[in-house]
């Protein structure tokens, strides 16, 4: 049995099962998190989040990959791969 418990899925000992994609009619795997930052105006998308935060939303790498900010606010790409090393 699974609950739903913001935005999360866990198991009925509460351990966070894999995270769906927050879009509507989507149920893919999320492997990004976007951000509000309402004070900057700025949205931020990174890897997955740990845990659901406030104010974010888990996304499956399409919807991440075609997301975009709301009008007049920022939008603010990590890699969702790790950092690209310096080659010597
Ligand atoms: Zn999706």
């Amino acid at each position: 049995m699974s609950i739903i418990l913001n935005g999360a899925a866990v198991d009925s000992l509460g351990r966070a099962m894999i995270r769906a994609c927050s879009r509507t009619a989507c149920s893919v795997e999320a492997v990004a998190t976007l951000t509000f930052v309402y004070a900057d105006s700025m949205a931020v998308l990174g890897p997955l989040a740990l845990r659901p935060e406030p104010h974010s939303y888990d996304l499956c790498a399409k919807h991440a990959e075609r997301t975009s900010p709301p009008k007049g606010w920022q939008l603010v790409r990590h890699s969702l791969y790790g950092e690209v090393g310096f080659t010597a």
